[in-house]
């Protein structure tokens, strides 16, 4: 008989929540229905389903855009924080939360770091200083980021993929008056928002990208996992690869996330939000994108959240509703190359 292999632990993912307590609407192109009520339904039944998991997941990913901006116009941020992090809590498992758009479109980053949302102290110290997660210090142009290590020779690193962003950076920021001068020179539309006629139709205003500072602690947490020989599983709002993705959901500058992604043997896949559609690609190195269905397009009778079992040699997404199944072998290791 052969033995089946031995199950590592599980986690949870969700993405795209935005919920709101107001009627349905579609969305900015009117081609899909959002359910902004009935999202902290679906969520609720997410909750209950990670409970009754034979084997309860180490901690759930929640992938951002957790409440939609339009609780911002009704000035209902706070409330409805606190209504969808109330459901939340009922589940014993630890969330780690990325933030999205609409986080910033609803907090200021100030709030953010010192609200439920700021998972960041849930982050590892390791013994090599270099690498530690960057200080929470609140001054304008900090990025939120850092990483963890639920089981042996595993890691997770969240990025903040609006460290460049024309949202969510108040005066005075560097990086915020450096984001809206390359936003501008990239999209002319009077509407930063549109991607009409745009050669790089990703550089509007509801995505944003990754700063130079924290490419830099990024290739070191990852060079750190290179010689520790651990797997890592890179995190964030916004997807990084063209085929994983409608290309007006890409981070700015994905393409220098991607490759330096790519440099580094130890990244096994990159998890993301925002483009509610979903999609997944494997890329020419083998890494896994797989860019999360968002619970707020999923209709009422379905469901969008999923449970990822890993294993020595696999994770097996188990999707439910909407995100569908499947297995993410492992990439072979092998030794890269300097091109
Ligand atoms: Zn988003």
């Amino acid at each position: 008989m052969e033995e089946s292999p031995a199950l590592y632990f599980t986690f949870g993912i969700i993405a795209d929540i935005q919920y709101a307590d107001i009627a349905n609407g579609f969305n900015y192109t009117k081609t899909r229905m959002r359910y902004y009520r009935n999202s902290l339904a679906l969520l609720k039944g997410a909750i209950g389903g990670w409970a009754e998991e034979r084997r309860k997941p180490e901690f759930i990913l929640q992938l951002g855009d957790l409440i939609d901006g339009f609780n911002a116009r009704d000035k209902r941020s706070e409330i409805s924080l606190q209504k969808v992090l109330t459901e939340i809590e009922k589940l014993d498992v630890q969330f780690h939360h990325v933030w999205g758009n609409h986080e910033f479109y609803n907090f200021s980053r100030k709030f953010l770091l010192g609200s439920k949302l700021n998972t960041k102290p849930l982050a590892d110290m390791m013994d090599d200083l270099t690498v530690s997660s960057p200080s929470s210090d609140c001054h304008e142009d900090s990025f939120y980021g850092y990483h963890f290590s639920p089981f042996n020779k595993f890691r997770f690193l969240l990025i903040d993929t609006y460290d460049l962003s024309a949202i969510g950076r108040g005066k005075p920021s560097v990086k915020y008056e450096i984001s809206l001068k390359l936003l501008k020179e990239k999209n002319p539309n009077e509407d930063l928002n549109s991607p009409t006629g745009l050669k790089e139709p990703q550089y509007v205003q509801f995505n944003g990208g990754v700063s130079g500072d924290q490419l830099t602690w990024i290739n070191r947490v990852l060079t750190s996992s290179d010689e520790k020989q651990e797997k890592v599983i890179v995190v964030g709002h916004l997807p990084i690869h063209p085929e994983a993705t409608d290309t007006i959901c890409l981070a700015w500058n994905y393409q220098e996330i991607l490759s330096l992604l790519q440099s580094h043997s130890c990244v096994l896949a990159y998890l993301a939000g925002h483009d509610h559609d979903g999609g997944y690609c494997a890329d020419i190195f083998g890494i896994h994108h797989v860019t999360f269905k968002g619970v707020i397009e999923t209709p009422p009778e379905s469901q969008a959240y999923g449970t990822m079992y890993v294993y020595e040699d696999k994770m097996v997404l188990k999707g439910q509703g909407h995100v569908l199944d499947r297995t993410l072998h492992y990439r072979e290791t092998r030794t890269q190359t300097a091109q």
